[in-house]
């Protein structure tokens, strides 16, 4: 055995007559008079392929522990197939158990379980359909999201997970620390002073690597992150986790104008890759999980997104007739029933947002010039709502010392940050996007903690 033998999407290429080895688990086995039919997967492809058995054809025995679950290899012969839907299928002659999974106690055992029951056994909802396709387009996208930098001439950057600066203030921090006397179990019983902990002071897992992209980005020009992130929100929605994957991109010589026209070039560049390389997963999400969903990233990949300032969407919004639980005014921020109704009600399409008042938007973006709004953008998408946020950042060193003094952050913390704009200044922008964000959008799946393989988020960390 070894890892070149032929996957089951390859299987499906072949011409009648070809003796084949296929690998893989056992989704189902039904048996009719002298004949059974077993579906296995590999994860290559959402097709499963059908194994035909004989009567006699493999060992009766071995056959009988060829149930859901199981770890097995076929031998046998290509054929035409006169079912529906595949053209070949597999024609048994022997068979080989490398793992049994007992129908009594195996937990993966009936369609139509519910995604919080699937929850419980993350470890194995794999082998389903629905998580089959949630990984594998989570693979191509995250294959597009290198390929469409790389064409671009950006560099691949990795910044730190563990670091001692929290003043981007992008989100609440988990600490990391040695000091935190413990018993034999791990349970807290006493801290020391931070002076003696590990990095000499209080250190936190990275909210975001945009302040250290940024200085990569002046010298590389266009450089991009895509890596762990922490929040420690304590918010249990179906749109945050604690521990996700962002990309943030940033670019030397470039306005919001071209941070904008990246965003959009970026979901568009990704969602036509999984449109290519995932149809049959996508084709599933569109008949099980979200009936409209080929259509609408058809029409994204190929329309352009609209784009509107702050004030604009709140004269739309507070025209707009709806009944919003949280009341609309200018300088409070936009809740996720705002951008929902801004992007699937009114435009129906996603909707870029800009120049956002720069008191609730960070130090960092930069001071338009009527010294109220800032030029930061959202990207709001229909059924996510954000999905992307960026900003023009702030170059000018005068400008950012006096807006870290009015924001009260420890301007001598960001002496390395300062830096950027003492030494070879330069206009440049950037953008964060929550990677499972993305998933969900592609997929159609409701929420963040069925995108990623273990979800972290209050409460759960256990496997
Ligand atoms: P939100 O308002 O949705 O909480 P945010 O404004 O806090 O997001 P940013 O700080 O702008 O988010 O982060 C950039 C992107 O990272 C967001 O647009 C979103 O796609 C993603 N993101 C932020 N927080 C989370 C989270 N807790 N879980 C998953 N993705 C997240
Ligand atoms: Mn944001």
């Amino acid at each position: 055995m070894d890892y070149r033998r032929q996957y089951i999407k390859d299987l499906f290429q072949l011409s009648p007559g070809e003796k084949v080895s296929a690998y893989g688990w056992v989704k189902t086995r039904r048996d009719s008079k002298g004949i059974s039919f077993v579906q296995l997967s590999d994860g290559s492809c959402f097709k499963d392929l059908q194994i035909v058995v004989e009567e006699g054809a493999v060992d009766a025995e071995s056959l009988k522990h060829v149930t859901t679950g199981a770890c097995v290899r076929f031998d046998g012969e290509i054929v035409e197939s006169p079912a529906a839907g595949q053209a070949v299928e597999l024609k048994a002659a022997g068979l080989e158990i490398y793992g049994a999974a007992d129908p009594m106690t195996y937990p993966l055992q009936k369609k139509g379980a519910t995604m919080e029951f699937l929850r419980e056994i993350a470890h194995l909802r794999v082998r389903g359909n629905t998580f089959g396709a949630v990984f594998r387009v989570r693979n191509q996208l995250a294959q597009a999201v290198h390929q469409f930098f790389d064409e671009r001439g950006f560099h691949y950057i990795h910044t730190p997970i563990i670091t001692a600066s929290d003043a981007e203030g992008a989100g609440a921090m988990f600490q990391v620390t040695t000091s935190m006397g413990h018993d034999e179990k791990g349970y807290n019983i006493t801290t020391k002073d931070p002076a003696e902990d590990f990095f000499g002071k209080p250190s936190f897992l990275t909210v975001s690597g945009q302040l250290e992209a940024e200085t990569l980005a002046l010298g590389l020009t266009n450089v991009y992150t895509f890596g762990p992130t922490f929040r420690a929100e304590n918010s249990s929605t179906s749109r945050h986790l604690a521990e996700f994957w962002m990309i943030e991109p940033e670019m030397a010589f470039c306005s919001l104008e071209g941070d904008m026209n990246l965003a959009e070039e970026f979901l568009r560049y990704t969602i036509q890759h999984a449109l290519d390389k995932c149809s049959g997963d996508l084709e599933f999400f569109n008949q099980r999980i979200e009936p409209e969903l080929l259509k609408t990233l058809t029409l994204v990949a190929e329309s352009g997104f609209e784009r509107m300032t702050y004030t604009e969407a709140i004269k739309v919004l507070e025209n707009s007739g709806e009944n919003f639980e949280y009341p609309v005014a200018w300088g409070t921020d936009l809740q996720s029933e705002h951008e929902r109704w801004l992007t699937e009600v009114k435009v129906g399409r996603p909707v870029i947002l800009t120049d956002y008042p720069k008191e609730i938007k960070a130090f960092y973006m930069r001071l338009n010039e009527d010294g109220k709004t800032v030029r930061a953008m959202d990207v709001l998408a229909p059924r996510i709502g954000e999905i992307i946020g960026g900003s023009q950042r702030e170059e000018r060193l005068d400008v950012l010392e006096e807006k870290i003094k009015a924001q009260g952050l420890p301007a001598e913390e960001l002496w390395w940050y300062l830096d950027l704009r003492r030494f070879g200044s330069v206009p440049h922008a950037g953008f964060g996007l929550g990677f499972e964000r993305l998933v969900m959008y592609v997929t159609g799946m409701k929420n963040i903690r069925d995108v990623i393989p273990y979800y972290r988020v209050p409460g759960n960390a256990d496997f």
